[in-house]
């Protein structure tokens, strides 16, 4: 099999005694994430991961698809590997990128020489590489500056590689150096993105999700697990905790004062996503807030919500436009489903005139009529568990 994949590290590199702990997980992660996809040889030498198809029943293309969606990778190429040796070199760009030389009007060469035994410098290879291909393809001109098309050298411990453009990998920690946060999931369009920004970190997910059947349908829980499973395309696995919330709704609608239904509601999803992560070992929540965006999402509205809570609420989004978060939701691939159209919990009961700027105390009085604690513990027997993961094969069958 003579292509092979190499995917440069990202903030791994400045991460200093930590390196080698952050480049065996992701080395781990890679290995795991290239199991549908054939045998691959799973490698990491001067920062960069190498990802070696080990026979050809390899599927190539799923593999280098998946590649792209693995987090604390910048940068990723497909490389033909050659003998080091400028010879060989140049068969290689001739091989594996003569096509794309052939459909260009000008090119450079570009080179990299981390083994520094080789005799020529970077400076040299390029030269000597660059004045062979022009010879051989005459429409071709040399731009140093502005070139139509690079071609890339890299004469490394093991090999040369020879490559075109790199693509723009995930970016990003990989996944599990950071820890593990649960995230709130609504089947809104803000916290699918929330979650994929933690997720970038490092993060682990458990997933939070609050069901008040009937008010809101079967379908609405589908789009939640679907919105889950297109974020596990970067994470990895996911555990989704569906948490039967029509209880705790109706007690909030036939005991408290209207204005103050979101309020609490929020009080209790807090209190009940700390409960999980508690148990999941998850050291934060993640909400899709966004300050202004709605009545509980003033600072005052937050004050009261997170005062439920001892864990770290991070919210992500909480500085951004509309247009920012809907961007990336764009780009990650939830937008489609989040805009479909189910009702979602907090539109259930819904108040008139919601309190933006409330009070703690008078919160806590006019919630004081309910039974908090009997509330949680019905509504945590009343959860289901449902693992979500991305099937990278019924990607390939659409
Ligand atoms: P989203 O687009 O994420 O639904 P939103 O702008 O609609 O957010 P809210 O409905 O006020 O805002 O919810 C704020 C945050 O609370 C959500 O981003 C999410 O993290 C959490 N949340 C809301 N509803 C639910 C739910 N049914 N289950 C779990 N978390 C929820
Ligand atoms: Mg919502």
């Amino acid at each position: 099999m003579n292509e092979i994949f190499l995917m440069k590290l990202g903030e791994i590199v400045l991460k200093g005694q930590n390196k080698k702990q952050f480049e065996n997980k992701l080395r781990q992660n890679v290995r795991r994430r290239m199991k549908p996809f054939g045998e691959f040889d799973v490698y990491i030498l001067q920062s960069t991961v190498y990802v070696q198809p080990m026979n050809d029943s390899c599927d190539v293309e799923g593999a280098w698809e998946a590649c792209h969606y693995i987090f604390g990778v910048v940068s990723l190429c497909r490389c033909r590997p050659c003998q080091k040796d400028l010879d060989s070199i140049f068969q290689a760009v001739e091989a594996y990128l003569g096509d794309d030389l052939d459909c260009a009007q000008s090119f450079k060469v570009e080179s990299k020489r981390s083994d520094k035994s080789f005799p020529l410098t970077s400076i040299g290879i390029s030269q000597e590489i660059g004045g062979r291909l022009a010879e051989a393809h005459p429409h071709l001109k040399v731009d140093v500056h502005h070139p139509a098309y690079t071609v890339y050298v890299e004469v490394r411990d093991l090999a040369a590689y020879v490559h075109g453009p790199a693509e723009p990998g995930a970016g990003g920690l990989p996944t599990g150096v950071g820890g593990r946060a649960a995230v709130l999931l609504s089947g809104g369009i803000d916290s699918p993105v929330a979650a994929y920004m933690i997720a970038k970190r490092g993060v682990e997910l458990e997933c939070v999700h609050f069901f008040s059947y009937p008010y809101t349908s079967e379908q609405a829980k589908e789009k939640v697990l679907e919105l889950a499973r297109l974020v596990t395309r970067y994470c990895g696995r996911m555990t989704v905790n569906v948490v039967g919330f029509t209880a705790i709704q109706e007690a909030i609608r036939d005991k408290c004062p209207e204005e103050y239904f979101t309020l609490i509601m929020r009080r209790f999803m807090m209190r009940i996503s700390q409960r999980i992560a508690q148990m999941h070992g998850c050291k934060c929540l993640v909400t899709g807030e966004n300050l202004g965006q709605v009545a509980s999402q003033t600072m005052e509205a937050m004050g009261v919500t997170a005062a439920v809570v001892d864990l770290p609420i991070f919210t992500p989004l909480i500085g951004m436009d509309k247009e920012e978060i809907v961007t990336i939701a764009r780009r990650i691939g939830t937008l489609e489903t989040s805009i479909l159209p189910y009702e979602d919990c907090c539109t259930v009961f819904t108040p008139k005139h919601p309190k933006t700027k409330p009070n703690l105390k008078e919160v806590e009085r006019v919630e004081s009529v309910l039974d908090v604690e009997a509330l949680i513990a019905e509504a945590l027997e009343h959860t289901d568990k449902a693992t979500v993961r991305y099937d990278e094969s019924a990607d390939a069958e659409l």
